[in-house]
């Protein structure tokens, strides 16, 4: 009957509204009491001085363990919270952390952390973040800011971000470097103080002969530029020799460690 039809098709547009909005709606106010509850952690991975052979600094990274959809990556809550203003709170909570982290470890001792549009346009994220590093006594050249690439789409804003930041004295890095679309443009108009390479190059650079001669062309950019390298994704020791010949100055990957916790942090020796 029409009726059955009827229950049918409200069920199919059910489902579409929840797929495409609904769904989304719950994840979203999810993801706010994450945060005020402690469930959106901050985790740290060693960023490594691949000529020295010592752990530099670390990259922090979010999580989010929820209580029923288990652990959902950053890749997808960091999207969400872009859309909305949530991505400052989570900015915010990292910086917290990374921040009281440092004060923790020697002075030599650096931190990355992943910024978002959003954070770069409001007007009091940098005092934030400022007041904080300034009541810890921290130096703000200890606290690296990344960018990807791809949040570059604008030339005049994005110089205006790294005056932003760089006035201050914190140091900006171009995050997946070589991903975007306009790599060799982004060197020219900004300036930034590391590149990190993006994992997709480190992957492939053995056993790609194009991989190799665009890094080695970057590399010797790098140096030219006085533009610390850092590679993105060292899972294998082949890939660390091929690294250090061509003068990187840092590897991030698995083959130096995984994002841990603070705890693990603190146990290791610098
Ligand atoms: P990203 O900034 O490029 O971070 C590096 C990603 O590579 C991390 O993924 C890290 O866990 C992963 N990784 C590290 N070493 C290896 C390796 O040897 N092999 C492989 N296959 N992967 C490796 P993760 O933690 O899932 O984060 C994904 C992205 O989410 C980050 O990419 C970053 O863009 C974003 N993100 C994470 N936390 C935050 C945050 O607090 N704020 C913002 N704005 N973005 C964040
Ligand atoms: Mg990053
Ligand atoms: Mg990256
Ligand atoms: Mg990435």
């Amino acid at each position: 009957s029409s009726n059955t039809s009827n229950n049918l098709l409200l069920d199919q547009v059910a489902s579409v509204i929840e797929q495409a909005g609904l769904s989304k709606f719950k994840l979203e106010s999810e993801l706010r009491t994450a945060i005020n509850q402690g469930d959106v952690q901050t985790v740290f991975q060693p960023i490594h001085d691949i000529q020295d052979d010592r752990i530099a600094g670390f990259e922090a990274l979010s999580r989010w363990s929820h209580p029923t959809r288990g652990f959902i990556s950053p890749v997808e809550f960091i999207a969400l919270a872009e859309e909305t203003d949530l991505i400052i709170e989570v900015g915010d909570l990292v910086f917290s952390r990374a921040i009281e982290l440092l004060a923790r470890l020697p002075d030599h001792v650096f931190i990355n952390i992943n910024v978002s549009s959003k954070q770069l346009d409001d007007d009091q994220f940098l005092n934030r973040v400022l007041q904080k590093i300034k009541s810890h006594g921290i130096s703000p050249n200890r606290l690296k800011l990344e960018i990807t690439e791809t949040m570059v789409v604008d030339f005049n804003l994005a110089r205006k971000w790294l005056k932003k930041c760089q006035d201050i004295g914190f140091p900006v890095c171009a995050d997946d470097f070589g991903t975007g679309h306009s790599g060799m443009e982004q060197l020219v108009e900004l300036c930034f103080d590391v590149l990190k390479v993006d994992q997709v190059f480190i992957r492939n650079m053995n056993k790609s002969k194009r991989h190799q001669t665009i890094l080695q062309t970057i590399a010797m950019m790098a140096k030219q530029l006085q533009t610390q390298l850092v590679a993105e994704g060292v899972e294998v020791a082949e890939q660390l020799k091929t690294l250090k010949d061509l003068g990187f100055d840092y590897g991030q990957g698995y083959l130096f460690g995984k994002p841990m916790l603070e705890a693990d942090v603190l146990q290791l020796q610098f």
